[in-house]
């Protein structure tokens, strides 16, 4: 169910013609998105969206908009950095109410800059709406503080994959395996055992616990707890497949007593779609 926009008790603003919201659309569970989230997505015209956005969450938009892929995945056609741009230029060019939606926060790892400044360049009107990021929310999932009193006073969030697809030579590893004592890796699947070894090498403890976890926060979230060492191989063996995330550090420990999914009773588990599913 949704919450209308007159029953929350405060009003929303809404997309303006001729404007783009660049917007979060949290890690996956459409109970993450922003209020802000959903009145862009109940206001747009056109929404150009990412492969990491559900069905379900389109499924909130006005029934006769445009909706636009941009994503990556999936084997459907999809459209390059550029072209995304241009296209958020366009369309808000035609007096369009445009939504640019993106997996989790726009500006984590999601090309959210890049996208504003073709804006500001185009002199395109934009709001920018933070999303639930899933490197804070997919630990949360599977019941991991990302920071824990007395275990950690800094957590660091590092992309394990460049834009050339390489592990990114502008990253540290050593630097980080000495600085960071809880180590959240975006897009690190396919790097697991060259990152792995790098920490290892810059002096972390090959037993450090680590979790992975796929899917986060969507009914098909699974979470497997390894060793820093054991990790690339536990990838293999338990088929995590991307999207995921890498979880380094001690309060991976605390799963084992604050695993609350576990707990949830199937009725409130997830956020159920309802009704017509856009043809997406
Ligand atoms: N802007 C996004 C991140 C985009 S990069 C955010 O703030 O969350 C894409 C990477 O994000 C994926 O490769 C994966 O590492 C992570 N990711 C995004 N959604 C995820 C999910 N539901 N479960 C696990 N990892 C996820």
């Amino acid at each position: 169910m949704t919450t209308p926009r007159d029953d929350i008790g405060f009003d929303l603003p809404q997309i303006e013609p001729g404007w783009v919201w660049l917007t979060g659309a949290g890690p996956g569970d459409p109970g993450l998105l922003t209020l802000l989230a959903l009145a862009g997505l109940k206001s747009a015209d056109v929404i150009i969206y990412d492969a990491l956005v559900s069905e379900t969450i389109l499924n909130a938009a006005r029934p006769d908009v445009e909706l636009i892929y941009a994503g990556k995945r999936g084997g459907k056609p999809s459209l390059k950095q550029p072209d995304i741009s241009a296209k958020l230029v366009e369309q808000a060019k035609l007096g369009k109410k445009v939504l640019r939606l993106k997996g989790g926060d726009p500006f984590v790892f999601g090309r959210g800059g890049e996208e504003a400044l073709a804006l500001v360049e185009a002199n395109i009107p934009f709001r920018l709406v933070p999303g639930v990021t899933a490197g804070i929310a997919g630990p949360a999932y599977a019941g991991i503080p990302v920071t824990h009193r007395d275990a950690n006073h800094a957590v660091t969030f590092v992309t394990g994959h460049s834009a050339a697809g390489d592990v990114p030579d502008s990253v540290d590893w050593h630097a980080i395996a000495k600085t960071a004592p809880v180590i959240v890796l975006y897009m690190a699947m396919r790097h697991l055992g060259l990152i792995t070894e790098r920490l290892i090498a810059g002096g972390r403890d090959p037993q450090e616990p680590v979790a992975l976890i796929a899917q986060a926060t969507t009914a098909d979230q699974k979470v497997v707890t390894t060793t820093l060492q054991g990790c690339s191989q536990s990838a293999l063996v338990h088929e995590i497949k991307p999207p995921a995330l890498v979880v380094i550090g001690k309060t991976v420990n605390l799963r084992d007593q604050l695993d609350w999914l576990r707990d949830l009773p199937d009725a409130t588990r997830d956020t159920k779609p309802v009704g017509r599913q856009h043809p997406v």
